[in-house]
C-alpha cells in the first residue's frame, strides 16, 4: 500500500508496538488456561490480574471492580441488561441520550420491548447533555442513568462529574460509555461518580476484541454468559488472555502520555478545523467547540454527500468517516447529527477526521487543501449548489 493518512481513530487505532511486544508471549510459550492450577495455567492468571490492576489504576478504580469483556458494545448491553434486571423489583425506567452509541440506543429500544421504560434526553446545538434535564427527568421508577462520556461522532465531551452528583445524590446507578474518553480525557470514577463504565482497547491503541467493564463494588452485576467461574462467576469463557495483555498494556500507556496526547492531538484539529472553515464556504464545525476530543474534527460541507467526499478522499490516500464507522453503509443520517438540529442534507455532508498521535501538521495541510479542491469540484456538479447559486 502507498503511503495513506489515516485520521479515523474514532473507528480504531493502529495497536501500538510495544502493546504487540506484551501480547506475543501469550500466544506461545505463556499459552496456558489461566483457570488451570499448574505454572503455565498460574501465569496466564497473574497476566490476567496484572492488566486489572492496570485498567483500574487507569480509571482510579479497585481491581476487583473491573470485569474483563469482548468489545466495548459487550460492555455497554450487560451494564444496561444487568442493571434492568437486577433493579427491576424497584422500577423499570432508564434515563439515557438521544446522542448514544448504537450498543447503547439499540439495547434500550430491546429493553423497551421487554417492558421498561427509557428516556432519550434531547442535546443542545453542540451535543451536550443538559445536568438540569437530566435531574428533571428522574422518577420513583428511575433505577438507571446511562450517559456517555464523549460522543464518537461530534467529540462533544459531557459534564460527566455533574451527571454523577445528580445520580449519587438521587440513588440511582449511573453508567457511562466512555469507550472515546479512556486515553483522551482524565478519568477518575470516584471523583465523577460513576458507577459502571465501558472502555475498549482498540480505541487507544490496543487490540480489537478486548473490552472492560467497571463496576462499582456494591452495584449488583448479573451473570453475563453462564458456564465456567471465570471473571468471579460473571462471565464465563476461557480469557483472551493476549487481548487481556495487551488492553492493560495499551491502557497503562494511553494514560501516562494523556497530557502530551491532548496538547499534540488539539493542536492538530484546532489548525485543521481553524483551516477548513476559512478556505471553504458553507462549513460548520459539528460538536462544541473546545468542550471535544482532542483528536475530533466534525465538519458539515453544504450541498453535498458525505461519501462523494470520503471516496475522493481515499483516491488521495486519505482515510476519514462520514458520521460514525458504524452507520456508513446505511444511507440513513447520522442519529446525532439530527440530534443537534442540523438538516437532512446538511447531516449528509459532515466528514468525521479524528486525528491520532502519527499525524502531523503537514497531514493537516494536505487534508484540508485536498478537501477544498474535493468539495469545489462536487459542488460543481451539485444540483442543490446551482439552486442555491441561482436564487443568491
Ligand atoms: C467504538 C465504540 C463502541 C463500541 O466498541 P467495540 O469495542 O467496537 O464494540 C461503543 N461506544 C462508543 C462511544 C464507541 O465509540
Amino acid at each position: 500500500m502507498t503511503k495513506r493518512i489515516y485520521v479515523d481513530n474514532a473507528a480504531t487505532t493502529k495497536v501500538a508496538p510495544e502493546v504487540v511486544e506484551a501480547m506475543l508471549p501469550y500466544f506461545t510459550e505463556n499459552f496456558g488456561n489461566p483457570s488451570s492450577i499448574y505454572a503455565e495455567g498460574r501465569e496466564a492468571k497473574k497476566a490476567i490480574e496484572r492488566a486489572r490492576e492496570q485498567v483500574a489504576t487507569a480509571i482510579g478504580a479497585d481491581p476487583k471492580e473491573i470485569y474483563f469483556t469482548g468489545s466495548g458494545s459487550e460492555a455497554d448491553n450487560w451494564a444496561l441488561r444487568s442493571t434492568a434486571k437486577a433493579l427491576s423489583s424497584k422500577g423499570n425506567h432508564i434515563i439515557t441520550s438521544a446522542v448514544e452509541h448504537h450498543a447503547i440506543l439499540h439495547t434500550c429500544q430491546d429493553l423497551e420491548k421487554q417492558g421498561y421504560e427509557v428516556t432519550y434526553l434531547p442535546v443542545d446545538k453542540y451535543g451536550m447533555v443538559s445536568p438540569e434535564d437530566v435531574k428533571a427527568a428522574i422518577k420513583d421508577t428511575t433505577i438507571l442513568i446511562s450517559i456517555m462520556f464523549a460522543n464518537n461522532e461530534i467529540g462533544t465531551i459531557m459534564p460527566i462529574a455533574e451527571i454523577g452528583e445528580i445520580a449519587k445524590n438521587a440513588g440511582i446507578v449511573f453508567h457511562t460509555d466512555a469507550v472515546q474518553a479512556v486515553g483522551n480525557v482524565h478519568i477518575d470514577v470516584n471523583e465523577m461518580n460513576i458507577d459502571m463504565l465501558s472502555l475498549t482497547a482498540h480505541k487507544f491503541h490496543g487490540p480489537k476484541g478486548s473490552g472492560a467493564l467497571f463496576v462499582r463494588n456494591g452495584v449488583r452485576l448479573i451473570s453475563f454468559i453462564t458456564g465456567g467461574a471465570q471473571e468471579r462467576m460473571r462471565r464465563a469463557g476461557t480469557e483472551n488472555v493476549p487481548g487481556i495483555v495487551g488492553l492493560g498494556k495499551a491502557i497503562e500507556l494511553a494514560t501516562a502520555n494523556i497530557d502530551q496526547k491532548q496538547k499534540k492531538l488539539t493542536a492538530l484539529r484546532d489548525a485543521y478545523i481553524k483551516k477548513v472553515l476559512e478556505t471553504i464556504p458553507y462549513s460548520h464545525l459539528n460538536g462544541h467547540p473546545t468542550k471535544r476530543l482532542p483528536g475530533n474534527a466534525n465538519i458539515s460541507f453544504e450541498f453535498i454527500e458525505g461519501e462523494g467526499m470520503l471516496l475522493s478522499l481515499d483516491m488521495k490516500g486519505i482515510s476519514a468517516s462520514s458520521g460514525s464507522a458504524c452507520t456508513s453503509g446505511s444511507l440513513d443520517p447520522s442519529h446525532v447529527l439530527l440530534a443537534i438540529g442540523l438538516k437532512h442534507e446538511e447531516a449528509h455532508g459532515s466528514l468525521r477526521v479524528s486525528f491520532g498521535e502519527d499525524n502531523t501538521m503537514e497531514d493537516v495541510n494536505y487534508i484540508a487543501d485536498s478537501l477544498k479542491e474535493i468539495v469545489e469540484r462536487l459542488r460543481m456538479m451539485s444540483p442543490l449548489y446551482e439552486e442555491m447559486l441561482k436564487n443568491k
